[in-house]
């Protein structure tokens, strides 16, 4: 009887890493799809990053995830990077290309796909208005932007790393926008179809706290996102649904770039809806 022993290896590179729960969907999925693979979540210091992806290449692993910080370090050791990835400066998986590391970010695109399978909308022509330029906000607005949203405008509270990515898209893309100083209450404009908060605030454990907005400026014609996977249902998304907002969740942006990442790196169509409950049991409900 022929045998084989070897399994198949990815992971996550993180400091801290303990608590990422993306084992979690991944583990379920590669089991309900019968593939002997398995995720590691490896503790890398930042000093250490370059031998962990020598590593990497060392053990034939089919790819890696990176999260804080190694989001934007990676780049200096990979083969090539995917064109959104390079727009957005980060990588958040690594796929095995032949013997080619190539660099990819899936968060952006997983914001995508949730809104175009949760929430059946598309996203052509919307006004979209995002809290936050951070990591996150920067791969939902170049993923929106090559996507055909009309306009983003962009609320933060650093006025320097709004204009840069306001900059970013007024450049590399066909979408205009504009910066908004997050120095008082926002109040989002009247022609707003997307609302996204895309800034850490609400997550576990700070779950009582909610961006500094005037909920009432928000409609029931808008669409109203949070990027906070843990808990799905925040603070921010509950005053949207007082308003009749149509809300949509951190928890779908989470499992489908998670779902895009396994098909990138499995060429297998990943169980979406396995690995969306799997994180959901472990979140706080
Ligand atoms: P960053 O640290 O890169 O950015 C954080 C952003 O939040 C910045 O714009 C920051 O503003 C803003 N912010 C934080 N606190 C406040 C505050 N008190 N008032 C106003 N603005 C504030 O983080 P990331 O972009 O990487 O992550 C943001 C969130 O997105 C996290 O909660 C993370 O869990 C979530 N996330 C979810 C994903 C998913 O798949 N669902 C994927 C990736 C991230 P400033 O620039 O002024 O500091």
């Amino acid at each position: 009887m022929k045998s084989n022993y070897k399994s198949e290896l990815v992971g996550v590179f993180g400091h801290p890493v303990a608590e990422n729960p993306t084992i979690i969907m991944q583990e379920a999925a590669f089991q309900d799809r019968k593939l002997n693979w398995r995720y590691l979540t490896i503790e890398v210091y930042p000093e250490d990053l370059k031998d962990a992806m020598r590593g990497l290449r060392a053990m034939n692993m089919r790819g890696i995830n990176l999260t804080i910080p190694h989001k934007v370090e990676v780049l200096k050791y990979l083969d090539k990077i995917a064109p959104d990835a390079a727009l957005i400066g980060a990588v958040n998986t690594v796929r095995l290309d032949g013997h080619m590391l190539i660099g990819e970010n899936t968060d952006g695109k997983g914001f995508l796909q949730s809104i175009k399978l949760d929430a059946q909308m598309d996203p052509v022509d919307k006004n979209v208005v995002i809290l936050g330029a951070g990591g996150a906000a920067r791969a939902i607005c170049v993923e929106l932007a090559l996507a055909g949203v009309k306009k983003i405008t962009i609320v933060n509270r650093t006025a320097a790393r709004g204009k840069e990515l306001v900059n970013l898209i007024k450049n590399k893309t066909k979408t205009s926008a504009v910066f908004v100083e997050w120095d008082t209450i926002f109040t989002v404009p009247e022609k707003t179809d997307i609302l996204v908060n895309a800034t850490s605030i609400g997550l576990y454990p700070d779950v009582e706290s909610k961006p500094n907005i005037e909920y009432t400026s928000i409609t029931k014609h808008m669409f109203v996102c949070d990027v906070i996977p843990n808990p799905p249902l925040t603070r921010f998304l509950k005053e949207a649904e007082l308003r009749g907002a149509k809300t949509l969740d951190g928890l779908g942006m989470l499992v489908y770039q998670g779902a895009i990442g396994f098909e990138m790196w499995t060429g297998v169509n990943a169980p979406v809806d396995v690995m969306h409950k799997a994180l959901r049991d472990v979140f706080v409900k």
